[in-house]
C-alpha cells in the first residue's frame, strides 16, 4: 500500500517546518509506504527535517537528460543526489500546462529509471473522453505510448483529469474497471505485478471507499495532503484498512 502526497507548488519553508513537526509526533506503520513530493527547491530542507522518519521524498518531475543546457530543468541525477527515491512523471498539469507529450514523458520516465529513481507514471482521461465512453481506449493509448522499457521500479497513477482538484471522483465501478484495465495492458508487456494507485480529489471522507476498491494499491493525494493532519488521517485510514482486511 502506497500513500503519496503531491504538494505541487504549495507550502513555503515556514509551513514545511510546521508540517514536519506534526510528522515527527506521528507513529508510522511499516505496512504502508509513504512519499512526499515537495517543491523541488525544498527537497533538501524537508529531508533535513524528516530524515529519521520512514517517509520517502520524491520529485514532482524530472528532465530526460541528466545534464546540459536546459535552463530551469531538473536532472533525475540531481533528484537522486538530494535523496529522492521517487519521481512523478506525466502529471496532467505537466501535460497540459507544459505541453509534455507522451513521447517526452516516456523519455523522462526512462531517464528517471536509469538514474535509479522509482517512477510514478500518471495517466488520466479528460471529461469528454469519459462522457463519450472512450476512457479505457484513451488510457490504453497513453500507456502504450508512455510506458518505459524497464518496469522494475514503476508504479502507475490513474488520475482522471476531471477529478483533479474538483471534488468529483469516478464511481467505484469506474475506478475498479480502469485499474483492472491498466493492469491487463501492462501484463501484455510484462508478467509482473505493477501497482496502480488512484489520484483525484482523495480526501478523508472518501479514502475508505477508495481503498476498498479491487486493484487499488494506494492513493496519490494533492489538495488534501497540504495539511499534515488531513494527510496523516488518510495515511491512518490505509493502516486501518490493512489491519482489518
Ligand atoms: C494530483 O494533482 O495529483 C491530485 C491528485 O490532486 P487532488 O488530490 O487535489 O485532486
Amino acid at each position: 500500500m502506497f500513500i503519496a502526497a503531491n504538494w505541487k507548488m504549495n507550502l513555503d519553508k515556514k509551513s514545511i517546518s510546521e508540517y514536519a513537526k506534526f510528522l515527527q509526533k506521528f507513529k508510522f506503520s511499516d505496512k504502508v509506504e509513504t512519499c512526499i513530493f515537495p517543491p523541488t527547491i525544498y527537497i533538501d530542507y524537508l529531508h533535513s527535517l524528516i530524515n529519521d522518519l520512514p517517509i520517502s521524498i520524491g520529485g514532482q518531475n524530472c528532465h530526460y537528460k541528466t545534464s546540459g543546457a536546459f535552463t530551469g530543468e531538473i536532472s533525475p541525477n540531481f533528484l537522486r543526489d538530494t535523496g529522492c527515491k521517487y519521481v512523478i512523471i506525466g502529471h496532467s498539469e505537466r501535460r497540459i500546462i507544459n505541453n509534455e507529450n507522451n513521447a517526452e514523458i516516456k523519455l523522462r520516465a526512462e531517464a528517471a529509471l536509469n538514474s535509479s529513481l522509482k517512477v510514478i507514471l500518471c495517466v488520466g482521461e479528460t471529461l469528454i473522453d469519459r462522457q463519450e465512453g472512450k476512457a479505457l481506449q484513451f488510457i490504453e493509448k497513453q500507456i502504450n505510448d508512455c510506458l518505459p522499457d524497464n518496469y522494475e521500479n514503476l508504479l502507475i497513477a490513474y488520475e482522471p483529469i476531471w477529478s483533479i482538484g474538483t471534488g468529483k471522483i469516478p464511481s467505484v465501478f469506474e475506478i475498479e474497471e480502469m485499474h483492472t484495465h491498466i493492469k491487463k495492458i501492462i501484463n501484455k508487456f510484462v508478467n509482473k505485478k505493477i501497482n496502480v494507485i488512484y489520484g483525484g480529489s482523495v480526501n478523508i471522507k472518501n479514502i475508505n471507499e477508495i481503498l476498498d476498491i479491487t486493484n487499488v494499491d494506494g492513493v496519490l493525494v494533492g489538495g488534501a495532503s497540504l495539511k499534515a493532519k488531513d494527510f496523516l488521517a488518510i495515511y491512518s485510514a490505509a493502516v486501518k484498512y490493512l489491519n482489518i482486511s
